[in-house]
């Protein structure tokens, strides 16, 4: 037989781009540019330099960078030599870095000379590592004693590799979730995986017709942290593409601003808290954002922010997925059929912006009850959703009843509840940990946020569950004020009450409790920290 048993590795992604030729180039904070041959040559030295390293099948190799098109170039060199690239959460603690990078076992670490300081702190604690590589944005930087060089030096001095074939199914990267509860738990992604989850993002969004963009003529500017679930796996289908891609460095508003401006960004994606801290820049006052495509996960997409963004005419939509899930399952299509049924084609348009969407190509998505019986499809029915795609992780990294409870009846459990309806539409209702129980019924925090949110003088809600002796849990709601904006809390109660007397919400969710803050602690990924502010009320000092 001599037909070629075509593996999917991450390296066919980059044959698309070079056999076309793209013109197109790949921006460093607009300063630093290169095509497309020279990133394709980039990533061959870079395998130069880790096979002279002795990095070869199974080595775990860790990075520490901002976005940047280094960390491009590592997304592809590092699988594409049989390594495993492992994407190391800078924001998280520093013993919980050390110990990421130590339970990953990295031999090499690339490492941005912003966390120099860091690594000094926590390099005792990190005996698998053998070599330490400089990643810096200097001319000529100064060399720490104990690194095995600075990237570019090595780069220029390297030979061109050639990247073998292998078995597809062969690891290609591994992360760490943001570990919410206890440490964080290790992840892992095959090529198979990454390939096929490559052409799954590019089929989805190539189906919403109506909203999103994502094509060979569009800029890209991923606003989301490149060691979050591979940047959401988008840069993977961008250099498919060959399009231009942008990657703003180290995440300050005016430099993003700036950048979106300057290169005519058009397709971005972040959390919402990213959006809102865009949107509410003052440099972002007079400029024109309109015709700009932005996906929003990680979170829900609050209707005052999907608003905001529309006004200023930014194509905003949701996606959903997580740490486990490479990370799309659902991404939202407004479809003509629905839009054209609609009495109030606003109000429905609106709405399924918001929603988490449809699933994505290949995802089988369904919500259970807890027996795993599906509950009816009609939008109002809840469960827990459970997934399976061909892109999920089969495990978590040596943590057998973890993995055990994430795919119990061969479904991966997602921890999230939600609902979908007749036409398909997800709707996350809520993470099954900060769903709040209240005398015997089910409050969505998200709901009683989404309510408190429409309250004018309202900047920011996180709404958890506190003890309460008499009701199991009461809702407290920790509210950010606009600034100049005068607190009312009869006023924001109100607003849920009146929602609660037209039975859309439970009338057990009018919180009891409105504290008001200057700000609402975040993970390390930028979503509101619902375990601090639980901690908060318990008084209890966080770990
Ligand atoms: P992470 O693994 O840190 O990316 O977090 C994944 C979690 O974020 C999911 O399990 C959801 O609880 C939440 N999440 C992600 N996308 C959405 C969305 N569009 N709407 C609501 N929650 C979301």
């Amino acid at each position: 037989m001599n037909a070629y048993a075509y593996p999917l590795l991450i390296k066919q992604l980059l044959k698309m781009p070079m056999a076309q030729a793209s013109r197109r180039e790949i921006v460093y904070r607009g300063d630093q540019r290169f095509t497309y041959p020279q990133f394709v040559e980039r990533v061959q030295r870079l395998g130069g330099v880790l096979a002279a390293f002795g990095a070869g099948i199974g080595s775990r190799i860790a990075v520490m960078d901002w976005d940047s098109h280094r960390y491009l170039e590592a997304y592809f060199a590092i699988p594409m030599s049989g390594a495993v690239l492992m994407t190391v959460n800078i924001r998280l603690r520093p013993e919980q870095i050390a110990y990421t990078i130590h339970h990953s076992g990295a031999e090499i670490l690339l490492i941005h000379s912003d966390f120099l300081p860091l690594l000094a702190k926590v390099r005792e604690m990190l005996p698998t590592v053998r070599v330490v590589v400089l990643l810096s944005d200097e001319p000529d930087p100064q060399i720490p004693e104990g690194f095995a060089g600075e990237y570019e030096a090595l780069i220029v001095g390297a030979t061109l590799h050639q990247f073998p074939d292998f078995d597809e199914n062969t690891e290609a990267t591994t992360f760490y979730t943001t570990g919410t509860t206890g440490m964080p738990k290790g992840v892992v992604f095959t090529h198979r995986q990454v390939v096929l989850h490559t052409l799954g993002i590019m089929s989805t969004l190539a189906m919403a017709g109506l909203n999103a963009k994502f094509s060979r003529e569009d800029v890209y500017m991923p606003l989301t942290p490149m060691f979050h679930v591979h940047a959401w796996g988008i840069p993977y289908a961008a250099t498919m593409m060959g399009m231009q891609q942008v990657y703003v460095g180290r995440f300050v508003p005016e430099t993003v601003l700036r950048l979106l401006a300057t290169e005519r960004v058009t397709v971005s994606h972040c959390v919402p808290a990213i959006m809102h801290m865009i949107l509410s820049a003052p440099a972002a006052q007079n400029l024109d954002l309109s015709g700009w495509h932005v996906i929003i996960g990680g979170s829900a997409l609050s209707r005052s922010l999907c608003e905001a963004a529309l006004s200023r005419g930014i194509d905003i939509f949701s996606a959903y997925g997580m740490s486990e899930t490479c990370p799309l399952i659902t991404l939202t299509q407004l479809r003509g059929d629905l839009l054209d049924a609609a009495p109030d084609r606003r109000e429905m348009e609106i709405g399924l912006r918001l929603s988490a969407g449809m699933p994505a190509a290949l995802v089988d998505l369904r919500i259970v009850d807890e027996h795993m019986r599906d509950v009816p499809r009609d939008g109002k029915s809840v469960g827990e959703v459970v997934v399976r795609a061909p892109y999920l992780t089969p495990y978590y990294v040596g943590d057998t009843s973890a993995s055990d409870a994430l795919w119990r009846g061969g479904w991966m459990h997602t921890g999230d509840i939600g609902a979908v309806d007749e036409n398909g539409y997800l709707r996350i209702i809520d993470r099954v940990k900060d769903v709040i129980k209240s005398g015997g019924e089910w409050i969505s925090s998200m709901d009683v946020e989404g309510i408190i949110m429409t309250h004018p003088s309202v900047l920011e809600v996180a709404v958890v569950g506190g003890t309460d002796e008499r009701w199991g849990e009461r809702p407290v709601a920790f509210v950010v004020i606009k600034p100049g904006a005068v607190p009312d809390e009869q006023e924001i109660r109100a607003k849920v009450r009146a929602r609660s007397e037209t039975d859309q919400i439970s009338r057990h969710a009018v919180p009891d409790r409105i504290i008001f803050v200057d700000a609402l602690e975040k993970t390390s990924v930028g979503k509101v920290d619902k375990r601090a502010l639980r901690a908060r009320i318990a008084g209890v000092r966080r770990e």
